[in-house]
């Protein structure tokens, strides 16, 4: 018959310990008897701590700004979608931590049809590139301007005004997904036909 045994009293000084705030044991935590000794609830995940007591971004704009991000975004008003890849640069400069570089997918390949067209500084400023062949005033170009200022001025915001879909793989081909609707099925419009 099985019996479960009950804790040691080192068991439960370990439990108190991790348990206690200071760290330190109660005074009489090691003279308690073991028999009937309820452990101290499971102490709070730091993580779970960490989400109450500090403000953290929203996934979405925790992934835009992860460093190798491809997204595609939707503006909830127009319908409007764009797929941006965002990636970190190495390093910064002058101290600073390094830019996000974006581009704006601008042909059939969504691996490797990315066009470069600005920058996010690490103070928060997005600029428009001089040197993208796609002009300040293009959709794509005003869309990504509004995205990387956003998603540090007020990332809330955001995502009241669009939905943000991260890109997927197919599950069959494992092809890197871009379409909503693609990745919301999980798989692309070759596949999908191919499948019952
Ligand atoms: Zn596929």
């Amino acid at each position: 018959m099985y019996r479960s045994t009950p804790p040691s009293k080192t068991q439960i000084g370990a439990a108190l310990r991790f348990y206690s705030p200071t760290g330190e044991l109660p005074k009489d935590a090691l003279e308690l008897e073991l028999e009937g000794m309820p452990l101290p609830a499971a102490p709070i995940e730091e993580t779970q701590m960490n989400d109450i007591t500090t403000p953290t971004l929203p996934d979405a704009a925790r992934f835009i700004l992860a460093g190798n991000a491809i997204f595609t975004v939707v503006s909830r008003r127009t319908g409007e979608r764009f797929t941006f890849k965002v990636s970190q640069a190495d390093e910064g400069r002058d101290g600073k931590a390094p830019p996000h570089f974006v581009g704006v997918l601008a042909g059939p390949d969504n691996t490797s049809d990315y066009t470069f067209i600005g920058t996010l500084f690490s103070d928060g400023t997005y600029r428009h590139s001089a040197k993208s062949r796609i002009s300040s005033t293009a959709p794509s170009a005003k869309a990504a301007m509004w995205v990387m200022t956003m998603v540090r001025k007020d990332p809330a915001k955001l995502m009241e005004q669009a939905d943000f879909h991260h890109a997927g793989r197919c599950g069959r081909c494992g092809r890197l997904l871009t379409v909503p609707s693609s990745i919301e099925s999980g798989f692309g419009p070759e596949c999908a036909g191919k499948m019952m």
